[in-house]
């Protein structure tokens, strides 16, 4: 770190389970005197904790959080601001660095990755992505509807496998059945879907069954749930969902 200087981490945490956190957002955590993030977060984080200073910050409140890391930071200080799954991906590295760049804050920003939902849920599965995926979030909080349809069906039209994240929340149960059925106009119904919830914490659960059933799940949906779709060539394979990369076509196994 340059002399005088803060420095602010934007630390993805991983999935929950203290095992699929990297070893450089552990160097992070350790290395900060502040620790920013919402108190979920922050449990997922508790045996990591010693002498820092914890700020906890509630869900819907990121911009207000992003500006006061960086506050804290530009104090000569060094803080991690904590994102779950990676901090890239629906996370807190886009609002972090949107505001610093309208600011001229003398802040060193390091952006740690993480295990994102959509490849931990995929390890549970087996391997349902292999190759080219979609993520796509249901939320409408920040993205206009017509926006989140035109991208489920012009993914689900290219065959990609689609991963879709924040399937629902308090009062917006109808988007996963909304999404459902405007990929199934796409794709047909005997393709492999899998829906994992809570993927490497308590309580972890996983459902495998097919786009023409999945809607019989709707209840199991949460906002702890991330669902991969497969493609055209995605199978299920006991209880594991395999997307062929494409070896067959070149070898004999
Ligand atoms: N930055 C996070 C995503 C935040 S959006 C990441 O990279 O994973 C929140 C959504 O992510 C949830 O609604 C859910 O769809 C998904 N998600 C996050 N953690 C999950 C987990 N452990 N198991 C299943 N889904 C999860």
């Amino acid at each position: 770190m340059t002399p005088g200087r803060g420095k602010l981490y934007i630390v993805g945490i991983g999935p929950g389970h203290p095992d699929l956190m990297t070893v450089a957002a552990q160097k992070a955590i350790a290395e900060s005197r502040y620790i920013i993030g919402n108190a979920t977060y922050l449990d997922q984080i508790q045996s990591l904790l010693a002498d820092q200073t914890i700020i906890t910050s509630s869900m819907g409140k990121e911009v207000a959080r992003a500006s006061e890391a960086l506050e804290l930071a530009s104090g000569k200080d060094i803080v991690s601001i904590i994102s779950g799954g990676d901090a890239g991906i629906y996370g807190m590295a886009g609002i972090v660095l949107e505001i610093a760049d309208k600011t001229d804050m003398d802040v060193e920003i390091v952006v740690v990755p993480g295990v994102t939902a959509a490849n931990a849920a995929a390890s549970i599965l087996g391997s349902p992505i292999t190759g080219d995926f979609a993520v796509i979030s249901l939320s409408d909080l920040l993205t206009p509807w017509e926006d989140i349809e035109r991208r489920l069906s012009s993914a689900a039209a290219a065959d990609f496998v689609i991963a879709l994240y924040n399937p629902k929340s308090r009062g917006r149960n109808t988007n996963f059945i909304r999404a459902i059925e405007i990929i199934r106009k796409q794709r047909q119904g005997s393709v492999p879907v899998g829906i994992v919830k809570d993927a490497f914490r308590d309580g972890e659960s996983a459902v495998l069954t097919t786009l023409e059933d999945v809607l019989d799940f709707d209840d199991f949906v949460d906002m702890h749930a991330i669902i991969i779709i497969g493609n055209s060539e995605s199978k299920l394979s006991g209880s594991r969902i395999i997307t062929p990369r494409g070896y067959h076509r070149k070898y004999e196994y």
